[in-house]
C-alpha cells in the first residue's frame, strides 16, 4: 500500500495537471489531507484557488459543485 504524505493512513495519488505541457505535480495523501491540500474528493481535481469552487456547498466537505450535486441527488433519490 502507498502511504499518505502527512501520517500513516493510506494514501490515494492525486494529481494537478500542468496545463505547459509538463507532467503533473503528483501528491500521496489520505482524504482528509488530499481535502486540506485542496482535491475533490470525488473527481480528484485540484480545487484550491478556484474561486467556482469555493463558493461550492460542498467545498468544506471536499467537493466541487458538480460532484456535490450529483451526490446530493444519489442521497434524495435513496430517500425517495
Ligand atoms: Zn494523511
Ligand atoms: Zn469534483
Amino acid at each position: 500500500m502507498t502511504k499518505c504524505d502527512k501520517c500513516d493512513q493510506e494514501g490515494l495519488l492525486w494529481k494537478i495537471d500542468c496545463y505547459d505541457g509538463s507532467p503533473p505535480d503528483k501528491f500521496c495523501l489520505c482524504e482528509k489531507h488530499a481535502q486540506e491540500r485542496g482535491f475533490c474528493l470525488g473527481c480528484g481535481h485540484f480545487l484550491a484557488g478556484v474561486e467556482y469552487y469555493e463558493f461550492s456547498a460542498g467545498y468544506k466537505y471536499g467537493y466541487c459543485q458538480p460532484c456535490w450535486t450529483t451526490l446530493n441527488d444519489e442521497i434524495s433519490d435513496y430517500q425517495a
